[in-house]
């Protein structure tokens, strides 16, 4: 046996002790009311011939009987008063109850809060960092509104993170004003009749109106700071607007429709194309060019589908060309004849902001009560040396091709480097893969990007993981990179710059207002995604983060509208627990909630569930028999935790676990519902079979083949 525990077991035999024994001998009946009174007047007098001895064995008393959360601390702070009088009573009183509850506190924390805050890490989360953010707020307020018995504060705040000098001071703070009062009830004890008549609901109302001051104080303060900045500018008499939205991509579009649709009067500002990245250089074109890719894939097996060789080459201008008519198709889907339907005036212009009420365009000032900055984000590209003299390409420009490069370098094995080098592979650049981690696709699990590499890898992608990029030697066309502490020399015709995405943070005003940025250089928001130092400027998108995806900056330009529009009266925390994502290379490696490595990370205990595709009859039928359902839940729970599904539209089959996820549903309600056959979504169904077989009831299945054998005896 450990030492803790040796001492866990010695703490709790001292208090089952010192409890019996209060009850054995009876100790409860001296702390009521009628006793207190019946001796008040012998205790005062010896009181006044030994005053330390008194003081010291009151001060012990008091000490032992709230640390035990024994019953009684109301007649021992009247006989403080009583005793010894308004001002001693009340330092005694305050400095005893506070040492007592900060030792019942203590003998929680160690008796309990290991195994509590293990068993219930994930769900503790929040509450333990609400506690260390405002713990201490939260204390006074408890102590101050008598509302929860005391003993129960000591124990559960033992339970959380809060520091034990914190929780010692606040303590003592928070029931100073209650002491005072009882101290005092206690100075006057012959007029007393009842306990119930120190705490009159007149009373017990200003308790609850002091408690509920430090919220409302700081709901003020709140207001206070962030008006702070805003009254350094002239607030205009009359806006033209409720809401001016700066920049027309996926998040600045759905806050305006959002703002149109709920009768506001809403102007979006785009000064470049409506429908931003996502529909004219992000995920339409990529996905428009990932098809072509995988039709020409299947050309290439067409012996394994029944046909004899099909002319397996690409004509890539035509390809291109066909990406360009797919944007075209959907262009109308953001245009400004569909917005200006909506209700929104839309604006083709660059936006600027003068103040956090006026917004510059074309030469034009629009007053506005609210602003949202959706400006977006752009490809990053990194100072290496030499890259400034070859003309690289991004996820910007890389539509401009017609011609397909013969070596084809894509710097950056992330999402948007892994499904354009596939691509172009496909279509038959030898393209090499360059990334610096030691291995693509760095933030999925280890398997996942064994998976895709290998299959990169069988298409002919010269996966080079672990390679930094030095320099680019213009004269060679190569790159040079470090590997294994070697330089290596990779020619190349044309290279595209895949490293990440920078937020667009300059250029249009907010450096002016000093606008908050992030260590990671996006604009700094809250949880109703405000701008830190202005209550009217918001921000959504790509701008923003922490994702980069179409579906978050919809998602969050939702409580961009709302909130702008809405509050102070109502306005909604954004909520980013239930995340789902997809990259789109094939297989396509889908993903929503915690993978094995952010559990590992964070230290959080999972189970995980897999299921080979490999063996789905649909995924045979197709030819795309690979790829996995992995499921993380808590150990013997059938909770999603993550979910990773690698294999032939993961993207829309991993819809099923994000609603389980979101809905909060498990997987025995997956493994309840029917499923089509045969379809790709049965993956899932299957999964969750697994699942329940390894957590079969062994015990209970044991005794069921003992029933059957009877039966058929
Ligand atoms: C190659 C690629 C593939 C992708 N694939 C996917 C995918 O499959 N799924 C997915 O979910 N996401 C994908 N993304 C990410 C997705 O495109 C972005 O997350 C999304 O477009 C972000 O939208 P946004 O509104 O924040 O920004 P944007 O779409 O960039 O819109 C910002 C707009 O603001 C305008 N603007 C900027 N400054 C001003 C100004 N001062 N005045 C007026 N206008 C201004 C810009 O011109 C731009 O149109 C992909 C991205 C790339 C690059």
């Amino acid at each position: 046996m450990s030492k803790k525990w040796a001492s866990r077991i010695g703490l709790i035999a001292l208090i089952c002790a010192i409890v019996v024994a209060y009850r054995w001998f009876g100790l409860g009946q001296y702390l009521s009311l009628e006793s207190l009174k019946a001796h008040q007047a012998s205790i005062h007098s010896y009181y006044l011939e030994n005053p330390a001895l008194v003081a010291g064995i009151f001060a012990l008393v008091y000490i032992v009987s709230t640390a035990l959360s024994l019953p009684g601390a109301t007649i021992l702070t009247l006989a403080g008063g009583a005793i010894f009088g308004l001002g001693i009573g009340i330092i005694l009183v305050s400095f005893s109850s506070t040492i007592g509850a900060t030792l019942a506190f203590l003998a929680s924390r160690f008796l309990l809060r290991d195994f509590v805050q293990g068993k219930f890490k994930d769900k503790l989360a929040s509450i333990n960092q609400g506690v260390e953010k405002e713990g201490a707020f939260y204390l006074f307020t408890l102590r101050l509104v008598p509302i929860f018995p005391f003993f129960l504060i000591n124990l559960v705040m033992g339970l959380t993170p809060i520091r034990t000098a914190t929780y010692f001071v606040v303590s003592q703070l928070g029931m100073l004003l209650g002491t005072v009062v009882y101290v005092n009830a206690g100075t006057q004890l012959a007029q007393i009749d009842s306990l119930k008549g120190i705490l009159s609901p007149g009373l017990l109302l200003s308790f609850a109106l002091i408690g509920i001051m430090p919220l409302f104080s700081k709901w003020v303060i709140g207001a206070v700071k962030s008006r702070k900045h805003l009254r350094k500018f002239k607030r205009p008499a009359h806006f033209d607007y409720n809401m001016v939205v700066i920049g027309g991509g996926s998040a600045g579009l759905v806050s305006a429709y959002i703002a149109a649709a709920v009768k506001a009067k809403v102007a979006l500002i785009e000064k470049h194309k409506m429908g931003g990245d996502c529909l004219n250089t992000g995920c339409v074109p990529s996905k428009a060019l990932i098809r072509s890719a995988k039709i020409l894939s299947y050309f290439k097996r067409a012996n394994e589908f029944g046909f004899d060789a099909l002319p397996a080459k690409a004509d890539f201008a035509k390809v291109m060309e066909r990406v360009q008519r797919v944007v075209k198709e959907i262009e109308p889907h953001d245009s400004v004849e569909r917005y200006s339907g909506l209700g929104v005036e839309c604006i083709q212009g660059e936006a600027k902001i003068r103040s956090p009420y006026e917004v510059e365009v074309n030469g034009k000032t629009l007053t506005t009560k609210n602003i949202v900055v959706a400006t977006g984000a752009s490809p990053l590209v990194p100072p290496i040396p030499g890259l400034s003299e070859v003309s690289y390409l991004t996820s910007d420009n890389v539509w401009n091709l017609r011609e397909l490069p013969k070596r084809l370098i894509v710097l950056g094995g992330g999402p948007i480097g892994c499904e354009l080098a596939q691509s172009f592979a496909r279509f038959g650049s030898h393209v090499s893969l360059v990334e610096m981690a030691p291995r693509i696709m760095v933030r999925e699990d280890e398997d996942v990007s064994a998976l895709v590499t290998e299959r990169f890898k069988t298409e002919g992608v010269a996966v080079l993981a672990g390679h930094k990029a030095l320099r680019i030697e213009k004269a060679e066309k190569v790159l040079v990179c470090e590997f294994s502490g070697k330089e290596i020399k990779i020619p190349f015709d044309e290279i595209l710059v895949a490293l990440g995405r920078k937020a667009n943070v300059k250029g249009f005003g907010i450096e002016n207002l000093n606008i908050e940025i992030s260590n990671k250089g996006t604009v700094a928001a809250d949880e109703f995604l405000r701008t830190t130092n202005y209550p009217n400027i918001f921000v959504c998108g790509d701008v923003t983060g922490p994702y980069q995806f179409t579906h978050t900056a919809s998602h969050q330009a939702w409580y961009v509208a709302v909130n702008a529009l809405f509050s102070p009266f109502k306005k909604y925390k954004v909520d980013y627990r239930v995340i789902p994502w997809c990259t789109f290379t094939d297989p396509e490696v889908a993903r929503v909630g915690l993978n094995e490595q952010e559990a590992k990370e964070k230290g959080i205990s999972y189970q995980v569930t897999h299921y080979g595709i490999d063996d789905l009859d649909r995924a045979i039928a197709e030819g795309e028999a690979h790829g996995f359902v992995k499921v993380l839940t808590p150990p013997g729970s059938d909770k999603v935790l993550g979910v990773t599904i690698v294999g032939d539209h993961a993207g829309d089959i991993i819809s099923e676990y994000v609603a389980a996820m979101k809905h909060g549903f498990g997987l025995n309600k997956i493994l309840g519902t029917i499923h089509i056959y045969p379809t790709l979504a049965e993956a899932n169904k299957y999964a969750a079979g697994v699942w329940k077989r390894a957590n079969a009831p062994k015990k209970a299945l044991e005794f069921l083949a003992k029933y059957h054998a009877w039966r058929r005896s």
